[in-house]
């Protein structure tokens, strides 16, 4: 079996809005509390508590008149956030990760955990447990919250949900959800693919199909204007308003860096998504492997002129999500050696140009050989994943 993690944006109303973060602060007041109990109780010269006991403590807790808030709250949530501590306090002594911190207010994102079984799904709706505690059928629907994208998580009975988080972007509230697929035994057979990845294009495979590259799109090129024109008007502002040593952030600020951080969302999610089709529709040609080059050498020797980071970016997330589409699809996937020439290779007679330019964008071999230099990489790489795959 294998698990698919899906993630799909929420349409809270008003009244759910509150709700949602209200369930936030409790599991981050849960985390927190037991952080706290585990440290102390450490001080003291105890072991560690086990989450059960722990938990225990917390129903205690909820009794008294000091903390009769958290009933307000699913109990699952507090459960989950206390098991969370936990782990992350145990994985802590094995030496798997750093000290936990607790979760402050302002710097972690708001989240929270759905209990598996309880939790629901229709096309439409997600149903969170105990937003409203009513039976009466126009209060119950309080629980139900709208999704975004319709049909996108499977509702067939037999399904299991598994480790529902819910969480806060700063804009949007999302669901993410893990569900559980049989494995695909299919042994894909046609031909390898190699892709060269470039800049011009962002990928060119050697069985003739191009992608351009997103960045020199309209929608991203008018998004990007905009971006830098509000990342000026803030920074604007800020000078304006600065008062001695201290900036200070008027409510115009607060406005205008919203927007930005919409705008910068819409910039990343295309970006994703487009890389998504891509490296789809190439699995879906069902090569038996793919060959990518090294991609140390690609970042370094190609990304002179385009914004590097957000190039390099968008390469390391091409070759991850081959990796995984790969591995799902059982095809395998072969990297070229850092020192395989796959750009000044002649895919006629094997003779390696050495003074190739990066402006040669057409190879010229004295055997005859004219060909566009990336189909001609992307093609010596399907060669360089022959010799390797079974
Ligand atoms: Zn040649």
């Amino acid at each position: 079996m294998m698990i698919k993690t899906i993630r799909v944006m929420l349409i809270p109303n008003n009244k759910q809005k509150t709700k949602l973060f209200q369930y936030a602060n409790t599991a981050r007041f849960a985390y927190n509390w037991a952080l706290g109990r585990e440290q102390e109780n450490y001080k003291n010269g105890g072991k560690f508590i086990s989450d059960g006991d722990l938990r225990k403590e917390f129903t205690q807790l909820k009794k008294t008149d000091e903390y009769v808030w958290l009933k307000s709250v699913s109990n699952n949530v507090t459960k989950q956030a206390i098991k969370d501590a936990c782990i992350a306090y145990k994985n802590f002594f094995k030496g798997k990760s750093k000290y936990p911190r607790f979760k402050s207010k302002k710097k972690t994102r708001p989240s929270f955990y759905q209990d598996n079984v309880k939790i629901k799904f229709t096309n439409t709706h997600v149903k969170f447990e105990s937003f409203s505690s009513s039976k009466k059928r126009n209060k119950a629907k309080l629980n139900w919250v709208r999704l975004a994208e319709h049909g996108r998580v499977p509702t067939d009975i037999d399904i299991k949900y598994m480790n529902p988080r819910v969480t806060f972007d700063g804009i949007h509230w999302w669901i993410s959800v893990g569900i559980e697929c049989p494995d695909n035994e299919e042994i894909p057979m046609n031909d390898g693919i190699g892709i060269d990845l470039g800049i011009k294009d962002l990928a060119i495979c050697s069985d003739d199909h191009t992608y351009k590259n997103i960045h020199k799109s309209k929608t991203i090129k008018k998004l990007e204007k905009r971006k830098r024109r509000l990342q000026r008007s803030i920074s604007r502002k800020y000078e304006n308003n600065k008062k001695g040593e201290s900036y200070c952030k008027t409510s115009n600020i607060i406005k205008r860096e919203k927007e930005l951080l919409k705008v910068n969302h819409r910039l990343t999610n295309i970006r994703k998504n487009y890389l998504h089709q891509t490296t789809s529709e190439i699995v879906n040609r069902k090569p038996r492997f793919i060959c990518i080059e090294d991609l140390n050498v690609k970042g370094m020797m190609k990304n002179r002129h385009l914004s590097k980071a957000v190039q390099q970016q968008g390469f390391f997330e091409f070759k991850r999500q081959i990796e995984y589409k790969c591995k799902n699809n059982n095809i395998q996937m072969v990297i070229a050696d850092r020192f395989y020439p796959s750009s000044k290779l002649c895919s006629c007679c094997g003779t390696i140009k050495k003074d190739l330019k990066l402006s040669d964008r057409i190879y010229k071999c004295d055997c005859g050989n004219v060909i566009d230099r990336d189909f001609q990489a992307s093609i010596n790489l399907r060669r360089y994943g022959e010799q390797f795959a079974f």
